[in-house]
């Protein structure tokens, strides 16, 4: 990691070789892979990195804690069935990603289905399908449980709390304070009360606080709240729970002066609640729900360079993607300044002729940035240019239509 700290230009990036000038995956170069993809731009994301990811999870974090994978992070069907393989669970944030869920090999009652303003219909798909609903409101509440009548079904229901503190230092805040996640904390024993004198199954709590973080310590900060505030609620309603999600927030570096969120620490904390919570959770499941950092360093999204122009002194390689297949790499998904990724050009890597540019898409928009003032080889048309950091967020994240451009194409090696 201290050879990370060194690099400037990006954010650290360790994963995915390089043979000659070129960049490979799986032992094939980029143009190889344009052509199995059959066009430039298209998202290339690689299983092994995946592998690896998981296996940096499990050898820090202790065994009593599972692992479920958020599949808004990338609903790729080939990539969802593979990570289901190596996860205890899957959970989903709409109905359209449902099929893909129970396409895979995870039971239903490891499906948990999160995100305000369910539906009556989507409320009566997750119960058909016996899936768990995490319940973020009283009249989704009320629905689950008139559709569970009327379906004749015991739904599975947890609640998703909005806890009373926030996870600091996050890209994204989604709980403390008023939020339009969860159920706040104060009303939660009411809840839950509600639930365990029905007919449905009341099978435990949600605390996710945050996403895109970088800091062990404010992550260990959310686990010791999270841990303290189910055992509260636990106390108050006398119930028991079968599942406490305590939610993720892991991030990846993106930028530069980023670096990889270490987990040691972390880990020997979690060993550390489980063991002083024993006598509360010791038949309980408890489970982190990742998505980007076991998905968004297996992605690469590549285009080619289709025109070179000189502006006053500064040179644009204009490429055929843009924005609308990688919104989160222009900078418009969530960032407040934007900074670039890592970017390279795939088959000249490691060239000492660089000179400084900036890579832009095709869209009629300043914002179709993909990377701003970045020192690259010395590029030409045909060249092709890759974005790492791209396996989470991207094409599903992205305004495909705007402009009208053809589609991406995905490709799982
Ligand atoms: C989006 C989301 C996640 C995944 O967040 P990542 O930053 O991709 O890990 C997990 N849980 C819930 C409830 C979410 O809404």
């Amino acid at each position: 990691m201290s050879q990370e700290k060194k690099k400037i230009d990006h954010a650290p990036m360790v994963y995915f070789n390089v043979q000659g000038s070129d960049l490979i995956i799986d032992n094939r170069t980029m143009s190889q892979i344009a052509c199995i993809a059959g066009q430039t731009p298209f998202y290339v994301y690689d299983r092994r990195v995946i592998l690896d990811k998981i296996r940096l999870f499990r050898a820090h974090i202790p065994k009593r804690i599972l692992l479920h994978y958020a599949m808004k992070a990338n609903p790729h069907p080939a990539l969802v069935s593979f990570v289901a393989e190596h996860v205890e669970g899957l959970d989903i944030a709409s109905q359209g990603e449902l099929p893909v869920a129970l396409a895979t090999k995870t039971h239903p009652e490891d499906i948990s289905f999160a995100g305000p303003g369910k539906t009556e219909k989507e409320l009566k798909a997750a119960i058909a399908a016996g899936i768990v609903i995490n319940i973020e409101s009283q009249t989704e509440l009320d629905r689950a449980l008139s559709i569970g009548k009327n379906l004749d079904l015991s739904p599975l229901l947890a609640v998703r709390v909005n806890p009373d503190f926030e996870l600091k230092s996050s890209g994204m805040k989604m709980g403390g304070g008023p939020k339009q996640f969860g159920i706040d904390a104060e009303i939660v024993p009411q809840v839950i009360k509600q639930i365990s004198t029905s007919d449905a199954t009341f099978v435990g709590l949600h605390i996710f606080s945050g996403s895109q973080n970088l800091k062990p310590e404010a992550i260990i900060d959310a686990h010791n709240k999270t841990f303290a505030l189910a055992d509260r609620l636990v106390k108050e309603s006398g119930c028991t729970l079968q599942k406490l999600n305590i939610g993720g927030g892991f991030g990846i570096p993106y930028f530069p002066g980023e670096s990889h969120l270490e987990l040691e620490a972390i880990g020997e904390n979690l060993e550390r609640l489980i063991s002083e919570y024993d006598s509360v959770f010791a038949k309980t499941e408890l489970i982190i729900e990742l998505g980007r950092y076991l998905v968004g360093e297996c992605g690469l999204y590549v285009s080619s360079i289709v025109d070179i122009k000189v502006s006053r002194d500064h040179t644009f390689l204009i490429t055929d993607g843009g924005l609308h297949h990688h919104l989160s790499n222009s900078g418009n998904f969530g960032q407040v300044i934007r900074k670039n990724y890592p970017v390279v050009i795939a088959n000249k890597m490691g060239s000492t002729t660089t000179q400084n540019v900036s890579v832009v898409g095709p869209l009629c928009t300043p914002l179709d940035i993909l990377a701003d003032k970045m020192t690259l080889p010395v590029a030409e048309i045909g060249d092709l240019v890759a974005v790492y950091q791209s396996g989470a967020y991207g094409k599903s994240a992205s305004p495909a239509r705007f402009l009208s451009h053809p589609e991406v194409v995905e490709l799982f090696l």
